[in-house]
């Protein structure tokens, strides 16, 4: 099986143009001094700091960057929004869709996910797909119910062909941005149902070939223990992921 192995950053709504640059060029220097293969390395800068980071910025070619956000739409009368075309041609070949900050402050459904994801693959660049409970529903054990909706709402209508270019990251709400990390024993119990999930729909070989990530609170020091498990095949990082050290010793911890 030879899944790619990902660690992807998802800066969020942080740093400016310059400081955007100094922290990609620190990754990208740390990042040259060591050796990761079967390994893609992914920055999320916000939408302004994409084309500097792309563009102004010596990275090393491992680097690659992601957008946070994309309409679904190709084009059109949407104040404010950013089509997929804008995003790859500054340089952007991942977009990262459905996180819950997303669904939960600008109300993101599962419908509108499908067709960002769809609008993503149809200019050939990969989507970062996430997904993940919230605590009420795992105190209620309703954890492998809620995802399993979010699953079949979004990809199960997708054509097998798609998998080659989505990406899944199994986010639980309550580990993002709370220091509350999932043990790796939950991290990997949902990654092996979700597998389970697209095998049972598209096939073994297809779900074999997806990387699920694991986001919520992955810092250095419990990095190497969530990346061990085998279905857990890299992680979406968010506060660590703007420490240069932090990322990349995250990024290490993998291979
Ligand atoms: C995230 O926002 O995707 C995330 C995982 O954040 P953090 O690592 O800070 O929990």
């Amino acid at each position: 099986m030879d899944r790619k192995k990902i660690v992807a950053g998802n800066w969020k709504m942080n740093l400016t143009v310059n400081e955007s640059q100094n922290l990609a060029q620190e990754i990208s220097n740390q990042i040259a001094t060591i050796e990761t293969p079967n390994t893609r390395i992914i920055i999320a800068p916000t939408f302004t700091n994409l084309y500097p980071v792309y563009h102004h910025t010596k990275l090393d070619h491992r680097l690659e960057i992601a957008a946070q956000n994309m309409h679904q739409a190709v084009k059109g009368a949407f104040t404010g929004e950013i089509s997929a075309e804008m995003l790859k041609s500054v340089g952007v070949n991942v977009v990262i869709l459905g996180h819950s900050e997303r669904r939960q402050y600008f109300c993101e459904t599962n419908e509108a996910l499908a067709k960002k994801i769809e609008t993503v693959l149809e200019k050939d660049m990969d989507a970062i797909f996430c997904f993940g409970e919230v605590l009420e529903d795992r105190k209620a054990d309703k954890h492998f119910e809620v995802v399993e909706r979010q699953i079949k709402e979004v990809l199960f209508y997708f054509n097998p062909e798609y998998f080659k270019s989505i990406i899944l990251a199994y986010e639980p709400v309550w580990a993002i941005g709370t220091g509350e990390t999932a043990t790796p024993e939950q991290a990997q119990e949902m990654h092996a149902f979700v597998r389970k999930l697209l095998a049972e729909k598209f096939g073994q070989e297809i779900a074999d070939q997806v990387s699920i990530l694991y986001g919520g609170s992955v810092k250095p020091g419990n990095a190497k223990e969530i990346f061990s498990k085998p279905d857990v095949d890299g992680g979406l990082i968010g506060g660590a992921a703007l420490k240069a050290e932090d990322f990349t010793a995250i990024v290490k911890a993998i291979n």
